[in-house]
This record gives C-alpha cells, structure tokens and sequence, in this order.
C-alpha cells in the first residue's frame, strides 16, 4: 500500500510517521517547513511567549515572595531568538524522525492531476525541488492546514495590520494593541501583550469572549483580564481601520448603535482561520468543500471521494493541533481497515492566556439549547491549598452531568454520566486533561468521585467540584 499525504503539520507528519511505522510507504509532500502552523507560527512560538510573559509576572510581583530592590531590563530581542531557537529544535527533531526509509518528503506543492494522481511543482520554501514531478498512491490524505482570515473592512490589508503569524517576529513591543477579534488567538495575544508592558485593547464582535465556550467562564475570564488591565470591548463591530499617523492606527467600531474609536500602534487581525484549499485544484477532481472546508464523513475523515481523506484545519471540523493529529490516526485506521476507540467529539481545548482556561465535552449552554437535563458542579481555585501557595487564586472548575430527565421526557445520557468540564485558573490546559480521560470513557461522576487526587495538587480543584454534590 501507498498513500500520499499534502502538508506535513501535525495531522501530516503525524500521520505519515504512524503510517510508516505499520509498514505503509509514504509521500508526504510540504511546501513550508515540516512542523505546519503549530510549530513553526502558531502553538510552539506563541507558548514560548507565554513562558516570557510567566517570568515577566512573576517579577512584577517580586517582593510578595521577598524579592527586594529588583532591576531588570527586557530585551525583546532576546525573547525572539529564544522563540526561533525553540521552534528550530523542534523542527530539526521532526526532520529526524521524518528520515525514515519508507517516508519520502517532497519540496514542493502539490495539487491534484487526477483523483489517484498529485503533480509536485518547485516554488516551496525554503527547500524547494527543481523541477515537477507526479505522484499517484491508492489513498492520499489532505492535510494542508488554514490561513489568518480577515475582515472585509477598509484598511484591513494596510501594511501595519498584523496576522498571528506576523506578530511573532515584531522587531519591538508595542505601546499599545488592539485586537480585533476576543477568541483562542485574540486573547493569548492580548494577554501576552499586557505582560510584556503593552497597553491592550480587545474588540470582541459577539456578547461574550470566546463564543464557543461555557458563558460562565468566559465571563468571569473577561474579569481577570480587565483587572489586568486589558480593555476588552464586547459586541463591538469593527468597520474600518486607517493609519492616523507613521506610528498609529485607529480603529472605529459600533458598539450598541454608537461609533467608537481605538487608536494603537499595532493591531491584530485575529477573527479566525479559513482552510487552506488554494491550489489545490479541487474543482477539477469534482472533490466537495464549501467556505469551511473540505466536506468530511465525522467517522472516518474521508471526503466525498472515497479514497481521499482531508484533516485537520482543512476540514474545518477542529482547528486544533491535537484535532488534527487524532483525526489523521482515524483516516489512516479506516484506510488499514484497524478498529479504534477514538471518539474525535470529546476534544479538549486550551486558551493559553494568564489565567489559563480549558474545555473539555459538552457546555452547560449547549445542554441547555438541546434541552438535556444537567446538573453543574463547580469549584474555585481560591479555597484549592496549592493556588493559595502559589498566589494565583484567580479561577473556577465547572464540570456538566447528566441529570434525571424531567417526568416523561427523555435524555441520550444515562443520569450521573460527567458530560464536560470547563475551568480557567493556574494550569487548567493541563487539569482538563483528567476530565478528558474520564468523559472520553463515558465515566460516571460515581467513578470520577472515586479517583483519588494527590495534596496539594491544583487537580484537586477537579476533586472539590466533583464532590460538591
Ligand atoms: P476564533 O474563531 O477562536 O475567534 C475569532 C473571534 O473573532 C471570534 O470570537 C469572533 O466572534 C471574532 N470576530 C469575528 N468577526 C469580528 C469582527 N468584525 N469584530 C470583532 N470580532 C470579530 O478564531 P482565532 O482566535 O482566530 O483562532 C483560529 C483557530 O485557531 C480557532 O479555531 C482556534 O481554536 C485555533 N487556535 C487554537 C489555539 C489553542 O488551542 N490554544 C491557539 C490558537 C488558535
């Protein structure tokens, strides 16, 4: 057997490694670096940000711990190279694990001959083959990731307007932000941002930040970050943007029927990803997609062409790193005809700002609107003894169970069974993935409860909101 993968982030690479690892010759064919958006523009450099931005804090607060007379200055340069020497180390390790004998890595970009055929044109960066050539496999996987979307406002594409991707490699920290869009991206740029001195501005265009997760978390998230100091502005619409001077921008935004303004040297474009279908050549091979991506069977990953597999950011399902790695796993089991026990719905997620949030499984809010029976049970970081020794007491833990259903209504879910979990505090990206494991093998809050929990431990705070009953 032979497939051929497009794109080697990590729902490629991951792929083409298991693949290879089975026995399963592979193409795999990258245009960019290996290592995708994850690692070389998005999760890997904006999480050494974060580790900046932690040390950054913690001097601030210095003297809480008996620090005394602290000078320091913060070359941002520095933090850059940092940046770039992490995402090299990383990159050269899946280079090395890329050197496999039944792995062949292609330079170049692929789009589609035929539905069994790709041809491989030069122009990749920053290897690039010389000249074109085709490949043809009896199952090929897309994986080709998303790109920054952007607002079809005026001054949307001035120069100054930054992507996720652009602001990585600022030369300096700006005096002032304003982000443009209060999701994943938006919020860990912001409260980078605040960390590193930066006056902050968030324009959010829904009711709540983060609109995809719990509303009670995402409330009291708004909180913590305006006592830190970063502006976040809700329903507000942003209409256009114009260069007030050399080293300024302003923009203008309806909030509640009237027109507001935000002037900041740097703004963030960060209103979401789109999938990466360009040049694809999809049309030709009559393969389906619409403005979020490649259709995909939820199941098995694959598209309307039953050979062909699309993952990751490119479906439009997921964009998350982990989405894509998993997602690949169960396009290559259906491929090999291997039975697994991945259930793609219970994907947790992380908001790397400082507090953390994390999600796992359904929302209270999603119960709600599907009128299942829940109960919720919470706890709170400050009466958890390991916050309190850290000094980071901001936070709460929700975790959704199914309920009894009302008299002669029904409900999927057998009462007790722990549905989601949903909590921001000191490493709640980490914490989540306890409730992961549970809900992932349907447990009941009965055998949740009777996990027990290292002290002091922040996972404890789990512990507390489950026997809160
Ligand atoms: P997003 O969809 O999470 O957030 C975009 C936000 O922009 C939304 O809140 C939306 O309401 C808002 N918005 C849209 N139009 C607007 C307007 N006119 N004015 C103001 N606000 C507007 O997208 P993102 O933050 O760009 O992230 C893209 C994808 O990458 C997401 O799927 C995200 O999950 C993923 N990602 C994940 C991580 C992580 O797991 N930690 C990190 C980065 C990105």
């Amino acid at each position: 057997m032979k497939i051929i993968i497009i794109g080697a982030g990590p729902g490629g690479y991951e792929t083409a490694l298991l693949a290879a690892k089975r026995g399963v010759e592979v193409v795999l064919i990258e245009s960019g670096h290996v290592g995708g958006t994850c690692l070389n523009e998005g999760c890997i450099p904006t999480k050494t940000f974060c580790k900046n931005a932690e040390v950054l804090d913690s001097l601030r607060e210095g003297e809480t711990f008996g620090l005394t007379d602290l000078t320091y200055g913060f070359d941002f340069s520095k933090v850059i190279d940092r940046k770039n020497a992490v995402v090299e180390q990383l990159r050269g390790g899946v280079e090395g694990l890329l050197n496999n004998k039944l792995i062949t890595l292609v330079r170049g970009k692929a789009s589609f001959k035929d539905a069994h055929t790709v041809t491989v044109t030069p122009g990749a960066t920053p290897v690039t083959i010389e000249k074109s050539v085709e490949y043809s496999a009896d199952h090929i996987i897309i994986a080709t990731g998303s790109v920054s979307s952007s607002l079809p406002i005026p001054g949307a594409d001035l120069p100054g307007i930054l992507t996720s991707r652009e602001i990585l490699d600022i030369e300096k920290v700006p005096s002032s932000l304003c982000v443009i869009g209060g999701g994943v991206i938006g919020l860990e740029f912001a409260s980078i941002f605040r960390s590193f001195g930066c006056e902050v501005t968030v324009l959010e265009y829904c009711k709540d930040i983060l609109p995809r997760f719990d509303t009670d978390l995402a409330k009291r998230l708004k909180q913590s970050l305006s006592k830190r100091g970063i502006s976040v502005e809700t329903q507000a619409q942003v209409t256009s943007i114009t260069e007030c001077d050399a080293d300024a921008y302003t923009v203008s935004y309806t909030r509640k029927g009237k027109e507001e303004t935000v002037t900041a040297e740097k703004v963030l474009m960060a209103v979401g990803r789109r999938a990466n279908v360009a040049s694809l050549n999809l049309d030709d091979i009559g393969l389906e997609y619409t403005q979020r991506g490649i259709v995909t069977d939820e199941r098995t990953m694959q598209t309307n062409i039953p050979h062909i597999y699309a993952v990751g950011d490119i479906n439009g399902r997921m964009m998350l790193a982990h989405a894509a790695t998993f997602q690949g796993i169960v396009a290559l089991d259906h491929i090999m005809g291997v039975e697994n026990q991945i259930d793609l719905s219970v994907m947790p997620a992380a908001v790397f700002s400082s507090p953390e949030a994390a999600s796992v499984g359904l929302t209270e809010d999603e119960c709600k609107e599907r009128g299942l029976p829940v109960k919720c049970l919470k706890s709170f970081f400050r009466a958890n003894g390991k916050a309190v020794t850290m000094g980071e007491t901001d936070g709460f833990c929700k975790v959704v169970v199914a309920a009894e259903p009302k008299e002669g209504a029904q409900s999927p879910y057998q009462p007790g069974r722990v549905l989601g979990c949903h909590l921001y505090g000191p490493h709640s990206s980490d914490i989540v993935q306890e409730a992961c494991a549970m809900i992932s093998r349907k447990a009941t809050l009965e055998e949740f409860q009777s996990v027990i929990h290292t002290h002091p431990t922040l996972t404890e705070v789990l512990q507390s909101a489950i026997h809160s009953v």
